[in-house]
Formats: structure tokens, C-alpha cells, sequence
């Protein structure tokens, strides 16, 4: 213990200590500086530091390392300031980030920013302020020249930051005065003073203590208010509320002001008692979250669900990583939470992944039933200061169980034993925009090993990735193929479109036996799900003359349609614009609607069906913070008979009562242009099918194609998941896809089309320099060549899996863009690296 500490704290009276510092700015490195005398006992790993960077800039960081070792190449400048008492985050989270960073190729600045919620953020300009007790006529030390024409401008502003106090004092002297200032308490520095996080508090009032087990002094007290009604009712409604006579400890406690008065107590009468010393109000902190009463109703695993829990527990022995494939309806949420009760009582930490669009189900409502206040839930919708509570909830050891979206492995956790990802083939895991561009299962298992901790991922239909890790025995491999009290698998039946076409009876997109399906399903007073895959559906109008299809004036795409504000949008930089009433190309004015999008649907929905209730879901009906919660719950509470949605409605349904799921056009999602898509398909159409039929019920899935003679349905139909896989992979073994090789895209952004093109290809000559194994395709322009007004061009990767391969090429890689960059004629040129780009 005591070697530790040396090595961490080197003893306070030596004099070179230095500190490398994550600054949230986008360089390569972390920088070192030197750590004073005066804070060199008490800094450490994880605290914030202010320092100067640069020649102007005043930045906050957090310290990654403390050592004895000088920098070479430059002067070390010192650490301005230490601004936390504690460390806010560990040394395993910066190790975490570290790995983060260079895995996915970008700045530890950039993981650092993606880590840390915004309550907790630290800007890269720090402001500074007149310190609110700071008194000008009595300053309480001698000021000079510049230290009071400082604070003279400074007492005007509310605010300023650095750059602006260089301006007004030459001479590059002004981060001095601010920190002399600052450790005379005559200003503060933004970020070290005004937490953004605000506790959330309720107003309470309760008896003062002098009328406590004193009953007389209470009557008394009633005689002195009579006829003041109102205080009367107010002190009534207390005594009702606080059983004062029989618990006198209660008072202490209080009341929650709001009760008094949603039970019509006055306000204004509540105070006069306050004034008159009656009572007396306080205030208390309280969590911003509700949680609901345990009830563990002490579900029973079935023999099925108890034999896949012993091999789990089995293989967990061996290997760290396991895959378990349960179908849909096997049950695999009650054996979580088996698992999930075993590492909790051994005292470690416990982390559920679930993809973004499943948090606000059942399943999260069946752990709270079990697990209660220990478990936290990190919601990609919460506010900022909901995410610094859940932060603080896990540093403070409140939750030990924490069930969140792919941000939540940025939480402090300091003792993992069990992560588990649900649903782990789900493509929402990655991270996209902006980086850093991580697969949260992927980090999840990386996180997971750093802590010496188990990974559990599960799912109906692995990705490709984890199910070949575990046929090479790299991963565990568990499977469940029964649904839980044996319900039965639904029924498939597939609805040739083309045939119903030619015999005129497809109708508004529906074949003859969907609607007959719906109908029947509607006599029945049962429900329907019907499915549409969101890409490429997007609805867009066009002229029916000439063609003309409107497009957005910054980007390469065509606007999409939004019906509901009659208006067309663009996706991808927000421009809007009304609904053309003639073509700006012919002049015409047959405008039409194109594509069949869940509106679209929707429409012809209630077009066929009168007399059906109907909802969708989507991105659009699901925006606010309870959208999708309150849809669902209409949905479950049989308000509900037809429900239209995108890849939401394929998870986190459970409901009695659907019998039947149509998936409009399965064609789409097969005939993607994506290595993938037949992955992608098959997932899909297993979930969403899986969504029919619980329990006793055995349900009907109707998959409209125009190619029903295509071998993946057969595969689908038969849950052959195994020859399915067999076949895709041997493709991709023959094309060089993923998992065969590791695929790193590289994006070149730029105003000027030249330019950004140019910047490709002259990357692409340093990068076939490298001597790696490698194929590299491009560049080309993007598929969508153009956003925003800036032109993109991509480079594609295809690399050797073996881990040197990729560490050697990912450096060089970094490198060689530095180097660009570096080249006056491509400095505004920006380059987004993406590693496993899908
Ligand atoms: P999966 O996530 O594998 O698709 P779920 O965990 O949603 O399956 O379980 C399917 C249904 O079966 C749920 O309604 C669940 O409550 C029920 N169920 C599963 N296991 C049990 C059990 N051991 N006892 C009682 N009900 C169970
Ligand atoms: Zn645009
Ligand atoms: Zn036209």
C-alpha cells in the first residue's frame, strides 16, 4: 500500500513534479506541466487543472498521470490551479478513454468531452467573474494599476474569458493578474465556482420544536387562532398529515409545502404561521427520479432457463466473454436478473447495455420491480442535471446496478464484475457523430476486461461478429431455443406483391392476404403490428410532368416530405422549406408524394380500415422525453389497434394481445446496397416476427415481398440461423468483408470540391506506403456527396484483424493526417476517421 502511494504521490518536498494533462481541445498528445510546491501534495490522477495553453488560452483539464519526468522537446509551464478537492473521475476511466481513443483514431480531448455529462464539462474558455463578496472600496490588499483597471471592466461585464482581458491589457500579461486576483478571492474562475449541476430541493415546512410533545402549548396555540380560518386549516391539514400526537420524532420530517396546498391551504396563511415562528420552512435535497416500490414476486426460472444459467455460470470459468442466443420470448431478462443478484451480493458493480430505443420498457420496469433504488437508469433523453445525479449516484456507491443507453460506460464506475449487452447485434450501439466513433458493445467488452469483469451479450440473432467469436471459441457460447412456458413460435406466411399486382389486387401497398389478416385480426379484437424499415423511405415529392424533384440547396439529397407541417425538410442540415404548389423546373402543377413511409402507411391504414383505431411510431411521434413510453402504454392498454412503426416496435414489446405482424416491403431491407443487408434483414424480420404470439397464442407474421422464392426467408422461417450464417460468410470470406478484416473509413471534408478531393487521394498515396496488410478502395465522393455545403470524398480500408496489424496501422494512420494537416494547402481540410464503420 504504502509503495503505491509512492509512486503515485511522489513526497511533497521534491521539487520537479509534473503532470500530463487530457485538455478537451483536438491534440494528439496529452501535454505536461509542472505541478508547484504548493499543490503537490494533494494532486493526483482525475483531478481538474487549470492551465495555459497556447500563447492565449486559459483551458481546464484533468490530470492523466504525475511523474518526475521533464518533458524533452519543450519547457513545461505550471499548473495555473488544482480546482477539485477530489478526483472526479479514476485512473480506469482514463484508461478507458485511452484505449478508446487510440482504437477509434481520435483525440483522448474528444473521449474526454464525450465522457464527462455537460454539468460536469469543463469549457475551453474559462470565464472569469468579480467574486460576488468582493468589495471594491475595500479591497483588503493594495491594488495596481492593471489589477484595477481589470476588475474595473470586469465589474461591468458579467463575464468575460481570457482572450478578451489579452485585448485590453498588451503585453500577454493578463493570465498573471487573473491568477494573482483569483488567490487574492477578488475574481473566479468559471468552471472552479459555478457548478453548472443544480441539486433538485422541495420546500418542506414543519412545526417548530418548541410545540413538540407539548400539547397544551398546540391547544393554546388554537385558541390564539380562532377566528383565522385560514391558518387554522392550514395547521389542521398538518396535524392530519404528520401524526404529530402519536410520533413526535415525525415532525422533524416535515411536510412537502405542495401537500398543504394542493389540498387547498393557502400560500400566503402557510407564511404568516412561518413568521409567526408556528412553523418554520427548510428545504431538502431529493432524487429526480421516482422510483417504484420491490415487489419480486420471486419468479421461478423454468428448467430450461435454470440449465442455461448453470452453463453460463460453467463457461464464465473459462472465458470472459459469453453469447447467449435465446429466441425471442425465452426468457432471457429473468436470467440477467439471476445473474445480475449473484455479482451485486458479491459486492461489485453491474452495468446493462441496452440499445438507445428499448430503455423505456418493461424490461427496464421488471428490474425496478427486483432491484429498486440500487439501480440507476441513464437515458439518453435525460437532462443534464438528471445525467450528473446518475454520475454521482455511481460515484457514491447509491446505484450499483446501473441499466443505460451506450454513454452510460463513460459512468465512474470503480468495481465492475458483470456487463451485459442486450441485444447486442443491435446497429444503434454505434456512435456515429462526433466521435469518438465506438460500438458500445465493442468498448463494453474492453471495458468489461479492464476491470477484470464478465461480458454477457444477448440476443435472438447474434451479429456476425460475436456469433463467429464463439463458433472459434473466443467467446462462450449459450443457447435457449424454447420460448418460455413453451408458447409457440408464430406462423409465416409470404405475400407475393408482384402477383397481386397483376391481379389488381394490391391495394394502397397492402396484398390481398395482409388485409384479410388485419380484418380478421380486427373481428377478433386482437392487435397488429405492421413493420417498415426506416432507411430509404424517407417520402419526397416530385413533378409528375417532368420528373423535378425539389432538393436542398446545401446538401447532395432531395428533401424529404414531412406531412403533418406540410413542409419539406432537409435531413441532414435542418433547411426547410414550404410545399411547392408548381415544378420549379416545367411549371407544373401536378406535384405527387413518393415513397412509403410509416405516414404513408398510416394513411392507407385508415383508408382500408375505418374503423380501426390507429398509432405510429417513429422518429417523428417519439421526439419528446415520453413519446415512446406513452405510445406504448396506449398501445398496451388496448387503446391502440393497429400500431405502424420503424425498427422501434421490433423490441421491448411484450403484449398479450398482438396476433399478427406485416411487414410491409421486406425487400427493401434485403436489397440494401450493404454488405450487411441480408445480416441486417435477417435480425430484423426475426424481431419483429417475434413480436407475434405470447404465451398461449400463436401468432401470424405476413412478410410482403416481391421475391418470395428468395432462400433467406426460407432460413428465416425455419429460425436457421446457423445455414444462414454459413452461406453470408463464405462470401464475405471471399470479398474481404468484416469479420475477415477490420474496415476503417476515412472521410475528407472540404468547401471547395477540389480540394477535398485532392486531400483523399493524397492520403491514400501516404496510407499504400504503409507496410501493413491492407487494401484500400477510393477515393470516391460519398454516397450523399455533399452536406452542409462542404464536399466529401471517402477512402476505404479493408485491414488485417491481427491486433499489431491494426495498433501499427491506426498510428501511422493518425500520423500521416497529422502531416496533411500540417500542409498550408489542406489546413481547413477536415478528416473524420471511422474504425468499423457500421
Ligand atoms: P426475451 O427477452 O428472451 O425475448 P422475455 O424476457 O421478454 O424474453 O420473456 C418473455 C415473457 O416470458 C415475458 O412476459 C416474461 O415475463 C415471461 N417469463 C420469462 N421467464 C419467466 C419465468 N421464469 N417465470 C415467469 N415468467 C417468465
Ligand atoms: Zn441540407
Ligand atoms: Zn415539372
Amino acid at each position: 500500500m504504502e509503495d503505491l502511494f509512492a509512486n503515485q504521490y511522489p513526497a511533497a518536498n521534491s521539487k520537479n513534479l509534473y503532470a500530463d494533462i487530457i485538455l478537451p481541445v483536438p491534440i494528439p498528445k496529452w501535454f505536461t506541466y509542472s505541478v508547484g510546491l504548493d499543490i503537490q501534495d494533494q494532486i493526483g490522477i482525475g483531478y481538474r487543472v487549470m492551465v495555459q495553453f497556447g500563447k492565449k488560452k486559459i483551458l481546464t483539464g484533468i490530470v492523466a498521470k504525475v511523474h518526475q519526468k521533464a518533458p524533452d522537446v519543450y519547457q513545461a509551464k505550471p499548473i495555473l490551479d488544482l480546482l477539485d478537492d477530489f478526483p472526479v473521475v479514476n485512473a480506469l476511466q482514463i484508461k478507458f478513454w485511452s484505449w478508446m481513443s487510440s482504437y477509434y483514431c481520435c483525440h483522448i480531448g474528444e473521449v474526454m468531452n464525450a465522457a464527462l455529462p455537460s454539468g460536469l464539462k469543463l469549457s475551453t474558455e474559462s470565464k472569469v467573474q468579480v467574486h460576488p463578496d468582493f468589495d471594491f472600496d475595500n479591497p483588503g490588499f493594495p491594488m495596481d494599476d492593471r489589477e484595477i483597471l481589470l476588475l474595473e471592466t470586469l465589474s461591468k461585464h458579467d463575464e468575460m474569458n481570457v482572450e478578451q482581458f489579452d485585448q485590453l491589457l498588451p503585453g500577454k500579461t493578463s493570465h498573471k493578474i487573473i491568477k494573482s486576483l483569483l488567490g487574492k478571492g477578488a475574481i473566479l474562475v468559471y468552471e472552479s465556482v459555478r457548478e453548472k449541476f443544480s441539486p433538485k430541493t422541495e420546500q418542506r415546512v414543519r412545526l417548530t420544536s418548541k410545540y413538540i410533545g407539548k400539547e397544551g402549548l398546540l391547544e393554546s396555540l388554537f385558541e390564539d387562532l380562532k377566528g383565522k380560518e385560514k391558518q387554522e386549516a392550514v395547521l389542521l391539514k398538518y396535524l392530519q398529515q404528520v401524526s404529530v400526537f402519536q410520533k413526535p420524532e415525525a415532525n422533524a420530517k416535515g411536510l412537502e409545502k405542495k401537500v398543504l396546498t394542493d389540498h387547498g391551504c393557502s400560500p400566503s396563511s402557510i407564511d404568516t404561521l412561518v413568521k409567526k415562528g408556528v412553523m418554520e420552512s427548510f428545504k431538502v435535497l431529493v432524487s429526480r427520479f421516482e422510483v417504484p416500490p420491490v415487489s419480486d414476486h420471486g419468479i421461478e426460472l423454468s428448467p430450461v432457463q435454470q440449465e442455461a444459467l448453470q452453463q453460463i455460470h460453467r463457461q464464465f470459468e473459462e472465458k470472459n466473454t459469453l453469447l447467449l442466443q435465446g429466441i425471442t420470448g425465452s426468457g432471457k431478462t429473468e436470467i440477467y436478473a439471476q445473474l445480475i443478484k449473484d455479482v451485486l451480493q458479491s459486492g461489485s458493480q453491474v452495468l446493462l447495455l441496452l440499445p438507445e430505443i428499448a430503455l423505456t420498457t418493461h424490461l427496464v420496469h421488471r428490474l425496478q420491480k427486483i432491484f429498486g433504488d440500487k439501480m440507476g437508469v441513464f437515458h439518453s433523453k435525460y437532462s443534464d442535471n438528471e445525467r450528473v445525479e446518475v454520475w454521482q449516484g455511481v460515484l457514491k456507491g447509491k446505484y450499483n446496478f446501473i441499466i443505460g443507453v451506450r454513454s452510460s460506460l463513460f459512468l465512474p464506475f470503480d468495481s465492475l464484475g458483470l456487463v451485459i449487452v442486450d441485444e447486442e447485434h443491435e446497429s444503434s450501439y454505434k456512435q456515429f457523430d462526433p466521435a469518438p466513433r465506438f460500438q458500445a458493445r465493442d468498448a463494453a467488452i474492453m471495458l468489461s476486461w479492464m476491470h477484470q469483469a464478465k461480458t454477457l451479450l444477448g440476443t435472438a440473432t447474434p451479429s456476425f461478429e460475436s456469433y463467429y467469436n464463439a463458433q472459434n471459441g473466443k467467446y462462450g457460447y449459450v443457447k435457449i431455443d424454447k420460448r418460455y412456458g413453451n408458447a409457440e413460435l408464430p406462423h409465416f406466411f409470404l405475400a407475393d406483391i408482384l402477383q397481386d399486382k397483376k391481379k389488381n389486387l394490391l391495394k394502397l401497398d397492402f396484398t390481398r392476404l395482409l388485409r384479410e389478416k388485419i380484418q380478421a385480426t380486427l373481428n377478433r379484437q386482437e392487435q397488429v403490428l405492421i413493420f417498415q424499415n426506416r432507411r430509404g423511405y424517407a417520402p419526397y415529392i416530385s413533378c409528375d410532368e417532368c420528373g423535378w424533384i425539389p432538393e436542398c440547396e446545401h446538401c447532395d439529397v432531395s428533401l424529404t416530405y414531412h406531412q403533418y407541417q406540410d413542409e419539406l425538410r432537409c435531413h441532414y442540415c435542418g433547411f426547410k422549406e414550404k410545399v411547392p404548389v408548381s415544378c420549379h423546373a416545367c411549371g407544373s402543377q401536378k406535384i405527387t408524394t413518393v415513397g412509403t413511409g410509416t405516414e404513408r402507411i398510416e394513411e392507407s391504414l385508415s383508408l382500408l380500415f375505418p374503423e380501426a383505431r390507429i398509432a405510429r411510431m417513429d422518429l417523428d411521434t417519439t421526439r419528446s422525453k415520453y413519446g415512446y413510453q406513452r405510445i406504448l402504454e396506449d398501445f398496451s392498454a388496448g387503446n391502440v389497434d393497429i400500431l405502424v412503426g420503424t425498427q422501434m416496435i421490433t423490441k421491448g414489446l411484450d403484449f398479450d394481445k398482438v396476433s399478427l405482424v406485416g411487414i410491409v416491403d421486406a425487400d427493401r431491407i434485403l436489397f440494401y446496397p450493404d454488405f450487411r443487408a441480408g445480416e441486417r434483414a435477417f435480425q430484423q424480420i426475426t424481431q419483429v416476427a417475434g413480436r407475434a404470439g405470447r404465451r398461449d397464442k400463436t401468432g401470424d407474421v405476413i412478410i410482403q415481398t416481391r421475391r418470395p422464392d428468395q432462400l433467406i426467408f426460407r432460413q428465416i422461417i425455419a429460425g436457421n440461423y446457423n445455414d444462414f450464417y454459413r452461406l453470408e460468410m463464405a462470401e464475405r470470406k471471399q470479398f474481404f468483408y468484416p469479420p475477415f478484416v477490420k474496415n476503417i473509413k476515412i472521410i475528407t471534408k472540404h468547401k471547395d470540391f477540389k480540394t477535398a478531393e485532392t486531400a483523399a487521394k493524397f492520403l491514400k498515396n501516404l496510407l499504400m506506403d504503409i507496410a501493413a496488410k491492407k487494401i484500400i478502395l477510393g477515393p470516391e465522393k460519398s454516397l450523399i456527396g455533399k452536406i452542409k455545403n462542404l464536399y466529401l470524398f471517402e477512402i476505404w480500408i479493408k485491414l488485417d484483424r491481427s491486433g499489431n496489424v491494426q495498433q501499427f496501422f491506426k498510428q501511422q494512420l493518425m500520423d500521416r493526417i497529422a502531416e496533411l494537416q500540417a500542409d498550408k494547402r489542406f489546413r481547413a481540410v477536415r478528416f473524420l476517421v471511422d474504425v468499423d464503420p457500421y
